[in-house]
């Protein structure tokens, strides 16, 4: 099978998953209908590694439509045209549904069910991709496993050398670009100083 037809297999079943709604492992039931947000194409050498849908992705259907897009896309260097292009850009989430939201009216971390069944298939069918860019807790311990740090402080303080791992793709950790992390971006003012110039150069080699 094509690597064009074995995504569009996996993206077609992806899209159909009713698992954390009909059979949720040690959750309670998915509150909602799931909606399973995936951008990918087996061209693209470039792959965002998120968290998951909050509401405003969960309604337009489409990642990062909020403002931590806008952040990351300034931090990208790109404009929407280009981070909405399938055939440049892969944006896969740790949980590709919104997971609901806690009692403080927080996000819930991306459904466990959701990554060891699609991530496996997923990247399968991404051959071209040659940069991961693992954003927040989650997608770091999953794409850097024992080589993560501590916390996320400790990951992303580490770019430079898991940037140059040996692994193919290659993995560079960031921060999610939620407002929520304002306060560690003005106490880590290496990252846009250091990272991001770094990102930028990474990125436009990718996208072209
Ligand atoms: S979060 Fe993942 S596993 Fe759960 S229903 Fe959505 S696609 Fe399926």
């Amino acid at each position: 099978m094509s690597a064009p037809d074995l995504l569009d297999r996996v993206l077609s079943d992806l899209r159909a998953c009713r698992i954390c709604r009909d059979a949720p492992l040690d959750l309670p039931p998915l509150p909602h209908e799931p909606r399973p947000v995936i951008q990918a194409s087996a061209t693209a050498r470039l792959c965002i590694a998120g968290q998951a849908p909050g509401t405003r992705v969960h309604a337009s259907g489409q990642p990062f439509t909020d403002p931590s897009g806008v952040r990351l896309r300034h931090w990208l260097g790109l404009d929407e045209s280009v981070f909405y292009d399938a055939s440049k850009v892969a944006i896969v989430p740790m949980g590709h549904c919104f997971p609901g939201l806690d009692a403080k009216g927080g996000d819930k971390p991306p459904r466990r069910e959701c990554a060891p069944i699609w991530r496996p298939r997923v990247f399968a069918a991404l051959p071209a991709v040659e940069l991961v860019l693992a954003i927040g807790r989650y997608a770091q311990a999953w794409h850097l496993g024992r080589d993560a740090g501590a916390n996320l402080s400790q990951t992303v303080a580490n770019w430079r050398a898991t940037l140059e791992r040996p692994d193919r793709p290659r993995i560079l950790p960031l921060p999610h670009p939620s407002w929520r992390n304002n306060s560690w971006l003005k106490r880590n003012p290496w990252f846009e100083d250091e990272l991001v110039p770094v990102l930028r150069q990474e990125v436009a080699r990718l996208v072209g």
